[in-house]
């Protein structure tokens, strides 16, 4: 027989106070502050706008956390809880109740929700691994004297509804609120509304940037300036929308140039930068050993695809100290397939305690370029991840490639295009020579390694868009099903 627990006290006193909201907002002041975090979670749950609105002015902890209970957006409960911060901030102190220092509007699995049970102080601020980053890069007078309000922003296309709201809150407050926003991520939104967001929430607390937007000539000059303020930046992703850069072609004009060179010196001011993932931008042809001779410190990702680099940029990959630790290398759609490929192999020379991932997928590398790679890439025993797809190898240099990867033991993923062998002069594949060509492959890997997860895989087919994949077996594009 199973015996029911009886409601606790708090818990009969927090379903009272739901059931009579004035009678809960009358008194919210005089509540212990043991019913908070609990009610207020409730009050979120049935929208009580007029309660939250309330708890929030009378919250009696230094952090609320509340962008962990807002998982899904919702305009009226966001307004209340800045209507809450707006009447705490009009009225008095209370002397019973702690300041509270930050908001913390981000959806981010917080501990406070799940650890404060009515301890004797309340110190999740350093049990709280979010928390932690936000103290960090918070001035320590802004955490005394000053509300910080702390968010993450993703934004497509335009503002939602929430965002436009909070933005235009807290332009109208910035003098005294201290406004954060530690991820922000953008997709094609107009650069001035980009600009508005960044008056507000100031460069300098941003550690994640992700940025797409057309790269004209106009964006970059007026996105340098605050790009240099992005100090405490370490991640950094930039690429073009629908493909729109300027220098379409190879030639620069003079005033092209200065923009490109001071969006580049820039780098300079970015002391943590640790991944850099710039894709599609031509405008920085030429400007590779600029840029790594601007980085602060090890690069742990480089990510440049889709667009193609100079010879002298690649050159640069050969010589930039700051590309010597990478554990993450990105090349993504590049085309190798004219240059000069001796700089990566050196590269990768002094990556071999490193690198864990190697992605060349698209960089239609020759049979000789591979040649030139294999002693390099043997001895970068940490990889876990290589990506060959889409590169121009016949078989027996494929063969002997995977005969040179019994190091690399701890691969997880790898995939390797199929053999030049497969197409006839056309470029017409043979499906019958890729399954037989590919089982031979697999049998030369066996012969060293008992591989993971591993694909071979043809060009996509112009008709159906998809690959014939051979991994355990073959599997044909939707032509041959
Ligand atoms: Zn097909």
């Amino acid at each position: 027989m199973s015996v029911q627990t009886p409601p606790t006290l708090l818990k009969l006193a927090r379903q009272a106070l739901l059931r009579d909201e004035a009678l809960a907002m009358s008194s919210v002041e005089e509540l212990p502050r043991e019913l908070f975090p609990a009610l207020f979670k409730e009050a979120l749950d049935g929208r009580k706008t007029m309660l939250i609105k309330t708890m929030v002015a009378a919250w009696p902890f230094p952090c609320l956390p509340v962008g962990a209970l807002m998982v899904t957006p919702d305009l009226e409960t966001l307004k209340a809880v800045l209507d809450g911060v707006d009447m705490r901030l009009t009225r008095e102190f209370h002397p019973r109740r702690q300041k509270l220092q930050i908001l913390d509007l981000r959806n981010v699995n917080h501990a406070f929700w799940n650890t404060w049970a009515g301890e004797e102080e309340c110190d999740y601020l350093t049990e709280t691994v979010d928390e932690k980053q936000v103290v960090t890069i918070l001035p320590r007078h802004a955490l005394k004297d000053c509300l910080s309000v702390v968010v993450d922003f993703y934004i497509h296309y335009c503002l939602k509804d929430e965002e436009a709201c909070l933005l235009q809150w807290a332009q109208q407050r910035k003098a005294y609120i201290n406004f954060c926003c530690v991820k922000m991520k953008i997709w094609a939104l107009p650069f001035y509304v980009i600009q508005g967001i960044l008056e507000v929430f100031h460069p300098k607390h941003i550690q994640e940037f992700k940025l797409n937007i057309g790269w004209i000539e106009d964006t970059v000059s007026r996105f340098t300036p605050c790009f240099g303020q992005m100090t405490n930046l370490h991640t950094l992703s930039l690429a073009p929308t629908y493909n729109k850069t300027f220098k379409h072609g190879w030639t620069t004009s003079p005033r092209e140039q200065k923009y490109v060179n001071k969006f580049i010196s820039q780098f300079s001011n970015l002391k943590g930068l640790q991944h850099l993932s710039m894709k599609g931008l031509g405008f920085l042809r030429d400007h590779m050993k600029q840029l790594f001779g601007c980085l602060r410190k090890p690069l742990e990702t480089l990510s440049i695809t889709h667009y193609q680099i100079s010879q002298s940029d690649l050159d640069s990959f050969s010589c930039s100290q700051r590309l010597f630790q990478l554990k993450h290398l990105d090349m993504r759609g590049i085309i190798l397939l004219l240059l000069d490929i001796m700089p990566l192999k050196v590269l990768l020379e002094n990556l071999a305690d490193t690198l864990q991932s190697l992605d060349l997928k698209g960089c239609r590398m020759s049979n000789s370029q591979l040649t030139v790679l294999i002693p390099a890439l043997s001895h970068c025993s940490k990889l876990t991840k290589v990506n060959f797809y889409n590169n121009n190898f016949s078989m027996p240099i494929l063969k002997d490639f995977l005969r040179h990867t019994a190091n690399l033991n701890k691969l997880n993923v790898e995939q390797y295009p199929a053999p030049l062998e497969c197409y006839d002069d056309l470029g017409a594949l043979s499906t019958e020579l890729f399954v037989q060509l590919c089982a031979e492959l697999m049998d030369t890997l066996l012969a060293v390694r008992q591989p993971k997860n591993i694909s071979f895989a043809s060009e996509v087919c112009v008709r159906c868009r998809e690959r014939c994949v051979y991994a355990l077996g073959p599997r044909l594009c939707l032509c041959w099903q």
